[in-house]
C-alpha cells in the first residue's frame, strides 16, 4: 500500500501575498469528494515545497482551509539544526513552523549550488532527525542518458544516503522516505520522459530498494517521476507501474494547471 502524491516545487516564485492568494485558488478547484484513495489502496497527498520566506503565509493558508487537504515542506535546508552557518535555513524550524517535508538534492541544488551526494545523505538524515518527510531527488544528465548511464547514476544517488546507517534504520523502522526521479533533461524543458521510459527507471529504482531495505521497506516507498509534468500527460505516466506520484515545477504555478493534475 503506497500514498499517491502530487508534489509542487515552487523554486525561487511566489511572494507570501502571491502564495496566499494562489491558495486561495486552489481550495476552490479540489474535487468536492475528495482525492479518493490511491491504485495500491493508500492516500492521495498534497505537497507543496514553498520557498522558505513563503513558509508562514503558507502555513496561514493551510490553517485557514476547513479540511486542510494539503501538506508543506521547504525546498532545500542545512543539515545542521542550528549555529554559525550564515544564511542556511533549518529542518527544525521549518518543522516547528508547520513543515512536515523536506525536499532534498534537486537537480538545481546539484548543478547550481554544488550539492554532493554525501551532502543529500546529511540533509536526508537531518530532516529524519526533525521528523520531517524527506523527498530524495535523484535523476540523470541528457550526456549520462545519452552514454547509457541511467541506471549507474541513479543506483550511486542511492546508494551513498540508503547505505548510511542510521537512514536505514529510520527507513525500516517505519519512516516515511520518498523518491522523486527526475531526469535533468525534462526539467523545465519540456520534453517529458515517455511513459515506458519513466517507468523502466521506477522499476529500476524498486529494485535498489529491495535489496538495500528488503521488500517491505521498498513496497512502501513512493516513487515520484518529475520533469514537464502537466495535465496531458500526467495520466499515461501515472499508469505504469511503480510511479506513485508526480514532482511539478512549472504546472504546479497556476491553481487550474496543478488541479488539473488530479
Ligand atoms: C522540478 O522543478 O522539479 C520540475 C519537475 O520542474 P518542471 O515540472 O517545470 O519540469
Amino acid at each position: 500500500m503506497r500514498n499517491f502524491i502530487y508534489a509542487a516545487n515552487w523554486k525561487l516564485n511566489k511572494t507570501p501575498k502571491d502564495a496566499e492568494l494562489f491558495f486561495q485558488g486552489f481550495l476552490g478547484q479540489l474535487p468536492k469528494s475528495g482525492l479518493g484513495a490511491s491504485a495500491s489502496g493508500g492516500k492521495k497527498q498534497i505537497v507543496f515545497f514553498v520557498p522558505a520566506l513563503t513558509l508562514s503565509a503558507s502555513m496561514e493558508a493551510k490553517r485557514r482551509s476547513a479540511d486542510s487537504t494539503f501538506e508543506l515542506g521547504l525546498q532545500n535546508a542545512f543539515w545542521e539544526a542550528k549555529g554559525a552557518f550564515t544564511g542556511e535555513n533549518s529542518s527544525t524550524v521549518a518543522k516547528q513552523m508547520g513543515a512536515d517535508w523536506l525536499l532534498v538534492g534537486h537537480s538545481e541544488r546539484r548543478s547550481l549550488f554544488g550539492e554532493t551526494d554525501a551532502d543529500t545523505a546529511k540533509k536526508v538524515a537531518a530532516a529524519f532527525q526533525a521528523a520531517l518527510t524527506p523527498m530524495l531527488c535523484v535523476g540523470e544528465s541528457l550526456a549520462e542518458r545519452e552514454s547509457g548511464k541511467t541506471i549507474e547514476v541513479v543506483r550511486r544517488q542511492l546508494h551513498v544516503v540508503l547505505r548510511d546507517e542510521a537512514i536505514k534504520a529510520k527507513i525500516i523502522s517505519g519512516n516515511a522516505f520518498v523518491i522523486a526521479y527526475e531526469p535533468v533533461w525534462a526539467i523545465g524543458t519540456g520534453k517529458v520522459a515517455t511513459p515506458e521510459q519513466a517507468s523502466e527507471v521506477h522499476q529500476a529504482i524498486r529494485g535498489i530498494l529491495t535489496s538495500e531495505l528488503g521488500e517491505k521497506s521498498a513496497q512502501a516507498i513512493s516513487i515520484l517521476y518529475g520533469g514537464s509534468v502537466k495535465a496531458d500527460n500526467a495520466k499515461a505516466i501515472a499508469a505504469m507501474p511503480d510511479i506513485d506520484g508526480f514532482l511539478v515545477g512549472g504546472a504546479s504555478l497556476e491553481p487550474s494547471s496543478f488541479a488539473a493534475l488530479f
